[in-house]
């Protein structure tokens, strides 16, 4: 954020902007050399605080990717970002100069079906570019077989070929698994490494867990609440973006909004936006997260001999493997944890048990 401030203060953007008017007269072309230029300054902006991150990540054994293929990575992901980001910058800036009332609208109007077609796509396109996915029957049918109790408990025919696994080993060192796609591309996908540190019974509830996101329809639910959080941030951001041009970008080369010289002015507000959504997001998630939860201790109760210490172990063990702290700073947690505390969630599983009498679950009849 203060980078981008220097940034536009210094008028970068008109110095990009005038480059592209040299390039062309047509407001397009302008877009295909402004916007891949801040793009790159973003990423290039980004590169000390990763190079950091992985390599403390090596430090303490978080992950065991050699730099390298750290590098390949870096590369596909800012190629597809350059790609998509100057597809969608480019739809931004025209909507602005074919209605600058309403752009913020037809914008949100754009920007929620792309949301939903990329969420379809990400496990067919985009996933496949980083990672190596095998369906999980292929090398562990006995597995499988157990996860199929699991399913078959929640009433579910999740078929086998929905259930993948993935080739997380060659990265990191901890577990974990996840729900993705839409619709046709829906799946489990599990890390490899889930299955060499946790116990059959604690991978049952991991599952279980997942098997609760899928069930729940997390995904849709997820992309319905997005869409509600940035039609009020887009509109925020078209009020904040007409008033700083009107009263101070002039001092910053900045000639009107829908101009290209404004569009470090519009990534700067997007990330401070963004940074400021980041609480709405994760109050959000923590709280899908916690029903996954009492849906995967749930689901295993029978299944395994005592649920509610498969649970705990579950979150213990892989809390141990990803250093993770256990009880954070609540501010912390509140701002940036997607997930509850793995102390909160392990307390909670530990004394939540709606099988004794009087008690009632809250997916399962008893
Ligand atoms: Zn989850």
């Amino acid at each position: 954020m203060l980078t981008l401030v220097v940034l536009v203060r210094f008028r970068t953007g008109a110095a990009i902007a005038r480059l592209a008017g040299r390039v062309s007269s047509r407001g397009w072309v302008q877009g295909l050399v402004a916007a891949p230029l801040w793009l790159l300054i973003l990423s290039a902006l980004e590169i000390p605080a990763s190079l950091l991150g992985h390599r403390l990540s090596l430090h303490f054994g978080l992950s065991i990717e050699g730099w390298p293929a750290w590098w390949m990575d870096w590369l596909k992901s800012t190629v597809l970002t350059l790609l998509l980001g100057v597809l969608v910058l480019g739809i931004l800036y025209r909507l602005m100069r074919r209605s600058p009332r309403r752009w913020w609208l037809w914008f949100w109007a754009f920007t929620v079906p792309v949301v939903v077609l990329l969420t379809f796509v990400a496990p067919l396109i985009v996933d496949p570019l980083f990672n190596h996915f095998t369906p999980l029957a292929n090398t562990d049918p006995a597995l499988v077989e157990q996860l199929e109790r699991v399913a078959a408990r929640g009433g579910l025919q999740i078929p086998p070929d929905r259930i993948f696994l993935m080739d997380a080993s060659r990265r990191f060192t901890g577990a974990n698994a996840y729900v993705t796609g839409l619709g046709a591309s829906k799946r489990i996908v599990v890390w490899d490494t889930t299955i060499r540190i946790e116990t059959p019974n604690e991978i049952l509830f991991t599952y279980g867990h997942e098997q609760g996101h899928y069930v729940l329809h997390h995904i849709a639910k997820g992309i319905a609440f997005s869409a509600v959080v940035i039609f009020v941030f887009y509109w925020i951001a078209f009020r904040l973006m007409r008033w700083l041009v009107r009263t101070r970008a002039a001092g910053w080369g900045i000639d009107a909004v829908e101009s290209w010289s404004s569009l470090g002015l519009a990534l700067l507000l997007a990330t401070v936006l963004g940074f400021l959504a980041e609480p709405i997001a994760n109050t959000f998630s923590r709280s899908i997260e916690h029903q996954a939860d009492v849906y995967g201790q749930e689901v295993i109760h029978g299944l395994v001999p005592d649920a509610q210490a498969a649970t705990v172990s579950s979150f213990c063990s892989d809390a141990l493997v990803w250093l993770d702290d256990p009880g954070p700073n609540r501010f912390v947690e509140f701002w940036s944890y997607s997930h509850p505390s793995t102390e909160e969630r392990a307390e909670f599983a530990a004394h939540y048990d709606p099988w004794l009498p009087g008690r009632t679950p809250k997916y399962f009849s008893k």
